[in-house]
């Protein structure tokens, strides 16, 4: 069945065909579709200039006006459609190792010749569904292979930000990178430093998400990138052992487990004090860097989980960051008794046990005559905590217990 996305992108390709104009689908899209996958978002690339674009479709932004980029919009059913549309165009020189100095629009070879990788540099007319590949892209996807358009060395130096995405497409669509572009990765690897942190950090995060992230881990050591993305896992690149315990951990760990995750198991061993300054680094959110560091200090929590009060045991359980813990666990020791107990604990009991209303307040300290202040944090924990491990029958004996701190 035809996707509510790829019947606007068609929409949008018939359209500029009948205005005179050449149009069709670009890069990753083609790609997914003949690797029998369902494209995330569809561009199309086109000969109309971008105010042609805009003056066929009203609906449209000039996001990227200055490379030729227009959104066209439409609503289906409540929901706002994209398609991207960019004329075709040659990059001008690269001059900070990121970005082209400006962009001249041109022909759709000279536009596949200017796209990173032989697999993305493919375009197909929807309309006579005829392939048009200028790269040779449909042997190397047949192939399995990872290879630069035009000469490697030259196309690291335009974009540094392509040795990332080298790794990540291989990693992800499990191909081999062919051997002279991964040789010309290593070359260029010092180099990637002039790529912002944020783009770094995207990168990151898409290949280490999901089951491929083992493989991505990999490549990155190999091509020598991992210690210059993350030099907080420096000693996997030392330490053959540890990087091969770190990879089979990965391989392990199962998909749902987010990529902060992942980075914990790259980072096992490391100190929790160091997902400070690296999620500052690569500009993590502060929701990122809280369950990076939860992740590492809790590390070693679960092992002993079998014989822990559960005071102790079901806060980590009620945490967030719970799955992705057990997860790690199960991935570092197969088969690990107190993972194995925390699990069935978080699966068995109900929220409301793991995470319990306390039968005693603050404001019930007060009444009892207790001074707004730290101490009353204190009392209140020492509550919870017998409440949670069976110490008190019920609320009234809680409040009984209390009375008598409190006196
Ligand atoms: P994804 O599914 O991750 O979005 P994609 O191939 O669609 O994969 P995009 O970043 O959306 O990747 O880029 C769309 C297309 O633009 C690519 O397929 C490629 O042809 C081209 N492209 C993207 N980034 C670069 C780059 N840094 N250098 C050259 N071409 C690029
Ligand atoms: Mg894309």
């Amino acid at each position: 069945m035809e996707s509510a996305e790829r019947m606007f992108a068609l929409d949008v390709v018939r359209g500029l065909q009948a205005a005179g104009h050449e149009a069709v689908f670009a890069g990753g899209c083609v790609r997914d579709e003949l690797l029998g996958l369902a494209p995330d978002d569809y561009d199309v690339a086109t000969s109309a200039l971008p105010e042609q674009v805009q003056a066929l479709f009203p609906r449209s932004l000039a996001v990227g006006a200055s490379f030729g980029v227009i959104d066209v919009i439409r609503k289906v059913s409540g929901r706002y459609l994209k398609v991207q549309v960019a004329t075709f165009r040659n990059d001008g020189p690269y001059l900070d190792g990121r970005r082209p100095s400006g962009v001249v629009f041109s022909s759709a070879r000279e536009d596949a010749l200017r796209r990173d990788f032989t697999i993305n540099g493919m375009f197909l007319d929807p309309v006579s569904e005829r392939l048009l590949d200028f790269v040779g892209g449909r042997e190397d996807l047949a192939r399995g292979v990872l290879r630069a358009i035009g000469d490697p060395d030259q196309r690291f130096s335009e974009d540094r930000l392509r040795l990332l995405r080298a790794v990540r497409m291989a990693a992800r669509f499990g191909m081999e990178i062919c051997p002279q572009t991964a040789a010309a990765v290593a070359r260029h690897a010092s180099a990637i430093t002039v790529v912002s942190a944020e783009r770094v950090a995207e990168e990151l995060r898409k290949m280490l998400k999901g089951a491929r992230r083992s493989r991505a881990a990999a490549l990155l050591a190999e091509l020598d990138l991992l210690h210059r993305v993350l030099p907080e896992a420096g000693h996997l690149v030392r330490v053959p052992e540890e990087l091969e315990k770190a990879l089979g951990a990965l391989g392990r760990l199962e998909s749902s487990a987010g990529a902060m995750a992942a980075l914990a198991v790259l980072l096992d061993g490391v100190d929790e004090a160091v997902a400070i300054p690296m999620s500052a680094r690569l500009r993590f959110s502060n929701q990122e860097r809280d369950l990076l560091r939860w992740l590492l200090r809790h590390s070693d929590f679960l092992s002993a989980s079998e014989g822990m009060r559960p005071s102790r045991l079901y806060p980590v359980l009620a945490h967030a960051g719970a799955a992705d813990l057990i997860a790690i666990g199960k991935a570092r020791v197969p088969g690990a008794a107190g993972v194995a107990h925390a699990a069935q604990v978080l699966a068995s009991l109900p929220r409301e046990v793991l995470c319990p209303s306390p039968w005693v307040t603050g404001n019930d300290l007060i009444a009892m005559g207790m001074k707004p202040g730290p101490a009353i944090k204190e009392v209140l924990d020492s509550l919870l905590a017998a409440q949670m491990d069976g110490e008190l029958a019920d609320l009234d004996a809680a409040h009984a217990l209390a009375r008598s701190m409190v006196a």
